[in-house]
């Protein structure tokens, strides 16, 4: 598709597309877009241009097409050029909005037989590996890494080759093993159903690593559940709980002697396009919730139907975890949990660490393109 004119309007330009399209873009969102080197920075690509700069009643002193390109001069001898191929990409007219990529599947338990997996020394190996596991963890929500070693701090590398390690009270890299002082219920043995972490923060860690390196105890088979598919069920099945769900916000709140934090969220949010953006929910670190009075059974009887579902076997993805076994997840999509063990029938250490979801999308953008960041002209 190549743009191929103009007509000038009040304000605007209405560009002319080769498909028969057209598209407005007002005078002063193309000024305040120009990528000219005096607009923008030419190395650090972030603008110099100051949006106050340009006067809200801006007009061309002269606008063309030419050979695929809009060219502008302005009143003060500025002049600007736009390529068809950027203008298509940044046109907000309601046409030219793309089709987002269905780069999600949601699952049941029984979509996953076998789970993603890669081989650790495939990560290690180069990127082509790396990009195989993040594609997986992008589409699935969950991808198993096999075969690494059983050494402690493996898994912190491993995350390293996504990017910097996300920080909290429980540090960078967290021991899974049952302590006799626990601050979390994560550090006993009593079962944990699906969850999601840190959800008392208010920004949830994005990827989540859980290392097994030593596993002997009888019990703990680990389970993880696709949010999102559950939520999309509960839309077809009960309407009404989705809209509560989606639209009430439910607080949580962790407490330990050296640490207070408090988030309020949705338990499904959804983005601005009404696609999922983030599964927020744990049992542990529910507070008391807090809503309309008139609404509160509603709440309950929502969550419950929600809750159900996760927890239910045919959304379950039920596995025990093998010595250099590393569980990798979206902890904004994905929940997680555990079954009981009986620490005195054998030992049980996992190790687990966080990156963040900025970090991740980040990774697999410069993986995915070799193109600089693209300008207008
Ligand atoms: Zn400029």
């Amino acid at each position: 598709v190549t743009i191929i004119d103009i007509d000038r309007e009040p304000g605007l330009l209405r560009t002319r597309w080769s498909d028969g399209r057209t598209a407005r873009f007002h005078h002063v969102w193309l000024r305040d877009n120009c990528w000219c080197t005096a607009c923008r920075h030419p190395s650090i690509h972030e603008r110099t241009l100051d949006t106050l700069a340009v006067s809200l009643d801006i007009q061309p002193a002269a606008a063309s097409v030419d050979g695929g390109l809009l060219r502008i001069e302005w009143p003060d001898g500025h002049r600007s050029e736009y390529s068809g191929e950027w203008l298509e990409e940044h046109a907000y007219e309601p046409g030219f909005a793309r089709p987002r990529p269905a780069d999600r599947t949601p699952w049941r338990s029984t979509d996953l037989e076998p789970p993603p997996e890669v081989g650790y020394g495939e990560i290690v190996a180069g990127d082509e590996g790396l990009l195989r596991w993040l594609r997986q963890l992008r589409e699935f929500g969950v991808s198993f890494v096999r075969g690494a070693p059983t050494e402690p701090g493996t898994v912190t590398a491993l995350a390293e080759r996504i990017a910097f390690l996300r920080n909290s009270n429980f540090g960078l890299l967290w021991d899974v093993v049952s302590k006799p002082v626990a601050d979390s219920l994560a550090y006993t043995s009593v079962p944990l159903t699906p969850h999601t972490d840190l959800v008392s923060r208010s920004t949830q860690p994005g990827l989540q690593f859980l290392h097994c390196l030593v596993f002997e105890a009888v019990g703990g088979d680990s389970t993880l559940v696709d949010g999102m598919a559950c939520a999309e069920e509960l839309g077809r099945r009960d309407p009404a709980a989705f809209e509560v769900l989606t639209t009430t916000p439910v607080p949580y709140r962790y407490r330990s002697p050296d640490c207070d934090v408090t988030a309020t969220s949705p338990m499904i949010r959804l983005d601005h396009r009404g696609e999922l953006d983030e599964i927020r929910y744990s049992n542990a670190l529910l507070a008391p919730l807090w809503c309309d009075p008139d609404r509160m059974p509603e709440l309950y009887r929502a969550m419950h139907a929600f809750v159900s579902l996760l927890r239910s076997p045919e959304f379950t993805l039920r596995f025990r975890l093998r010595p250099g076994d590393v569980m990798c997840f979206d902890n904004h999509r994905v929940l997680h949990g555990r079954d009981a063990f009986d620490p005195q029938s054998g030992p049980r250490h996992l190790q687990g660490c966080y990156v963040d979801r900025d970090d991740f999308l980040s990774r697999l953008r410069l993986l995915e393109s070799a193109r600089p960041v693209p300008s207008p002209a």
